[in-house]
């Protein structure tokens, strides 16, 4: 790109901060991040995102002119340092016409891309002294933003700091957590409609943590998403599960699905499919007992790899489901293409199912749409007899709930 690194945009950010404490100037750190890197990366090819890089990085030139810097701080994340600036509204500013630009199609390539951006502004001496601080609090801003978000930008506020503090300590617990064995897994079992027996089981993953007591999986899980540590955390949940079934199995317990969660990070891990032959190799379990739920907007993401992908993992000899289904994007077409067994109805389509006539209608229109397509369709969240009896005359094939 041409531009400063992280190392040399802290050295020019000093030497504003230098001026700006004489000049008694604002100064803005503004950081850009490319919505959706890694999709651009994995559609278009490691070239063609290389030059895309390069044209964002001349347009923020472009912008900016030669009064501040921009720097590139990592992958696809860009630093403009602003200074001068009358008010901090003049940042807010500055932010909308950089994230405008980047809207903007670029050529690369010989074929148009449009790319959207989100950014995360601090101002000096509000919200740091030094460059270190400064930098860190407006990736903080900007991190805070819906990872789905694909363009706008926020400041930084210091309730941020104390959020990311917190996560920071969680985050730690959360690594060692595995190793001190503080999760556990409880299954909610699958009825089929036709048979009133139990056919299968989701296995549901809770931390036991020693001083917050049982944490909710909403509240570890997208953080294991985001900093990795789901890919340790699912490799334990597949193999515990596996393993706890088999010793059901022993027990006398008449063979059951087993259904386990895949989230996004682990889905584009390398490692799952050889992972999972590995772990079904080990613990001896029934790879036709086994079913991983995707939730359609994990497969969406990427359609094209897709295919590819769930036919590795078909080709295993397991399941595959679509969880949450209806709460995200579908390209119905695909959806016929590729080797899914079922579709879950999300639960808030259940939830109301007796009372409310949309969520009928919807639970309804799911239930034909799956069956249309040779699916089986099980509803989630199902808690009473009203919801049952409604799902069973609509020709729904299992249910499960608490
Ligand atoms: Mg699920
Ligand atoms: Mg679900």
């Amino acid at each position: 790109t041409g531009l400063p690194n992280r190392f040399l945009c802290l050295d020019r950010l000093r030497q504003n901060i230098a001026r700006s404490a004489a000049s008694d100037g604002v100064l803005a750190v503004l950081v850009v991040a490319i919505a959706r890197w890694s999709l651009i990366e994995r559609s278009f090819g490691r070239t063609t995102a290389d030059g895309l890089l390069a044209a964002v990085a001349k347009r923020l030139t472009a912008v900016i002119g030669g009064l501040d810097t921009a720097a590139r701080l990592g992958e696809a994340r860009f630093a403009v340092l602003a200074g001068n600036l009358s008010t901090a509204d003049d940042a807010a500013r500055i932010a909308q016409v950089l994230l405008d630009q980047l809207k903007q199609p670029v050529a690369v390539a010989g074929r148009e891309i449009a790319v959207g951006g989100t950014g995360g502004i601090a101002v000096y001496p509000a919200d740091g002294e030094t460059a270190e601080t400064l930098v860190a609090h407006a990736e903080a801003a900007l991190d805070r933003l819906p990872a789905s978000q694909e363009s706008g930008y926020q400041f930084y506020t210091s309730a941020m700091h104390t959020a990311s503090s917190d996560r920071l300590l969680l985050e730690q617990q959360l690594i060692a957590a595995v190793e001190r064995n503080e999760f556990l897994l409880l299954y909610q079992p699958q009825i089929s409609f036709a048979s009133s027996r139990i056919v299968g089981m989701e296995a549901l993953i809770r931390w036991r943590h020693p001083e917050l007591g049982m944490v909710p999986p909403a509240e570890f899980i997208p953080l294991a998403e985001e900093t990795g540590a789901i890919v340790q955390i699912g490799e334990w949940v597949l193999d515990t599960a596996c393993r706890e079934l088999q010793r059901w199995f022993a027990a006398g317990v008449a063979p059951l699905r087993l259904a386990i969660n895949i989230s996004g990070r682990q889905y584009n891990d390398a490692n799952l499919v050889p992972g999972i032959r590995g772990m079904l190799e080990a613990t001896g379990f029934p790879p036709h007992l086994l079913e991983l739920e995707l939730t359609e907007s994990v497969i969406m993401e990427d359609v094209i790899d897709a295919a590819r992908r769930l036919g590795d993992l078909h080709a295993l000899g397991i399941n595959l489901a679509v969880d949450d289904f209806g709460t995200g994007y579908s390209s119905l077409s695909y959806l016929k293409r590729f080797p899914i067994r079922s579709l879950k109805v999300d639960r808030s389509f259940v939830r109301d199912i007796a009372h409310n006539q949309s969520s009928a209608a919807i639970a309804r229109a799911i239930i034909a749409f799956g069956s249309a397509l040779g699916l089986k369709v099980i509803a989630e969240g199902v808690e009473s007899h009203d919801q049952y009896d409604i799902l069973r005359s609509s020709g729904c094939d299992e249910l499960q709930g608490y």
